[in-house]
């Protein structure tokens, strides 16, 4: 079995890792039988492993014509701690006792594990892939065809593969919502994925838009350079945590005029930027809509366990479900389609998965969920996590981890300016300890 994996960040390192693995299995059996990894093959855009964690001062368009993808700006110090941030079997090093890593660490790690499992040979560096779609009847014995850029030359060629690991992650792709009076506002509009140091608002008024992890963070961030900071948000009631004494919370905003915001509660303020914190979009440029799988009002789907296409199961998608203990969840993710993959499991029909897909969906909705909500995880990670290694019979992720991942983000709301101080050791599968 050829395998290609799109993209070198966190989660296509966990793919290559699994497949390397089994391919040097395959190598050491001499004969590569028949549902085996025989060939693995990453394409990467950028010229470095990491993805999200790579920092760039650079925004807008690269100089090979392509948007930049990483997100990542300079402070950033992670709001997960270390020991949730691990993979299953690699761990960050012990010896620093601090918790919450700046960004320059993880990517190291990212380093040393892309080093451990040695699994840089198999990355093309500066490959952009183009499209992915399935091999016409008679066209070729493999099921997919991929078509990569080498940006060095820029020349393009079309390679075969029997499946396809999508890792291209989903911290790239702005959401921006629809505000009257936009195009009227002459001050500035920034989204997060577009920031990356806080001078650019020194003594300015800023209306921070959206108070999810990233709002939230970054509204404290700024506040240290900018005159005040708007945070507008339609939670139900204002958050808790303590702000310094410049940020104010206001409600959503109703619409832009040239020099004002005016919010919902009919409050109008004169702002100097708008700075939407408002998350992403799920994206996949490049699978053709032949591939079979869609984006519904943020939803990817039809998906079975979010993970497998249930029209072409030879293509998965890694990393979707947000809110979780992402390094743990995409190894996991990636030992359970290998399984069904080599076929040690049987899939399910087509029909048992999309109504798997349903019945969670409904449970959702139940819950007052929308369809963009789909993929999060929450509270909700340990039972998926549970439910992926039982089915595939698994070495499970210890509950600990979201455990712990559900305390932090606990501490999170609680004391946004302190909580990073916080020190945590794990004991064993089951528990942890604050220090
Ligand atoms: C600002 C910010 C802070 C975050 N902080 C945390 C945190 O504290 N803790 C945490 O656990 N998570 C955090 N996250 C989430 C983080 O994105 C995930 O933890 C994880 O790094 C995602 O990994 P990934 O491999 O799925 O995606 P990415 O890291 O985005 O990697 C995708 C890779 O695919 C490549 N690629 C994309 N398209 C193509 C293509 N067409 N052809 C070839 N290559 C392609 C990209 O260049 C990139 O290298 C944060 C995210 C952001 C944006």
């Amino acid at each position: 079995m050829r395998v290609v994996v799109i993209g070198a960040g966190s989660a296509g390192l966990a793919a290559l890792r699994h497949c390397a693995e089994d391919l040097k299995r395959s190598k050491e059996n001499e004969k590569i039988e028949d549902g085996r990894v025989s060939d693995v093959v990453c394409y990467e855009r950028c010229d470095k492993i990491g993805g999200t964690w790579v920092y760039t001062e650079e925004t807008g368009i690269d100089k090979y014509g392509l948007p930049i993808h990483s997100s990542m700006y300079d402070s950033l110090r992670t709001n997960l701690p270390k020991e949730v941030m691990g993979y299953p079997d690699f761990q960050y090093d012990v010896e620093t006792s601090k918790s919450y890593l700046t960004r320059t660490e993880i990517l190291e790690f990212l380093e040393r594990y892309c080093d451990h499992f040695r699994v840089r040979q198999y990355i093309h560096f500066l490959h952009n892939v183009e499209l992915v779609e399935p091999t016409l009847r008679g066209e070729n014995a493999k099921k997919w065809k991929v078509t990569v850029k080498n940006l060095k030359d820029g020349s393009t060629r079309t390679e075969h593969f029997d499946a396809v690991m999508v890792c291209n992650g989903h911290y790239f792709q702005p959401y921006l919502p629809v505000i009257e009076g936009r195009k009227e506002f002459k001050g500035k509009q920034l989204h997060s994925h577009d920031y990356r140091v806080p001078e650019v608002f020194a003594d300015k008024t800023v209306v921070v838009v959206g108070a999810g992890p990233s709002g939230m963070d970054l509204t404290l961030e700024i506040s240290k350079k900018a005159r005040k900071v708007i945070l507008s948000h339609h939670n139900r009631s204002p958050i808790a945590t303590v702000f310094p004494e410049n940020v104010y919370q206001l409600p959503d905003i109703k619409k832009l005029t040239e020099k004002e915001v005016e919010f919902t509660n009919n409050t109008r303020e004169e702002a100097d930027v708008i700075f939407y914190c408002t998350g992403y979009k799920y994206s996949f440029p490049f699978l053709s809509p032949r591939c079979g799988v869609r984006v519904d009002d943020n939803m990817v789907t039809p998906l079975w366990k979010h993970l497998i296409s249930t029209e072409n199961p030879t293509l998965a998608l890694i990393g979707l479900p947000f809110y979780v203990c992402a390094f743990s969840m995409f190894d996991l993710q990636v030992r359970f389609v290998l399984k069904y993959w080599t076929g040690k499991k049987t899939l399910p029909s087509k029909e048992i998965m999309l109504a798997e897909e349903t019945q969670e969906f409904e449970k959702k909705k139940k819950q007052g969920l929308e369809k963009r909500h789909f993929h999060m995880m929450g509270p909700e990670q340990g039972p998926y996590f549970d439910d992926l290694a039982n089915t595939a019979g698994l070495t499970p992720l210890p509950p600990v981890l979201a455990k712990l991942h559900n305390e932090s983000s606990m501490r999170f709301l609680d004391d946004l300016v302190h909580y990073r101080e916080d020190r945590y050791k794990i004991l064993d599968d089951f528990n942890f300890v604050q220090l």
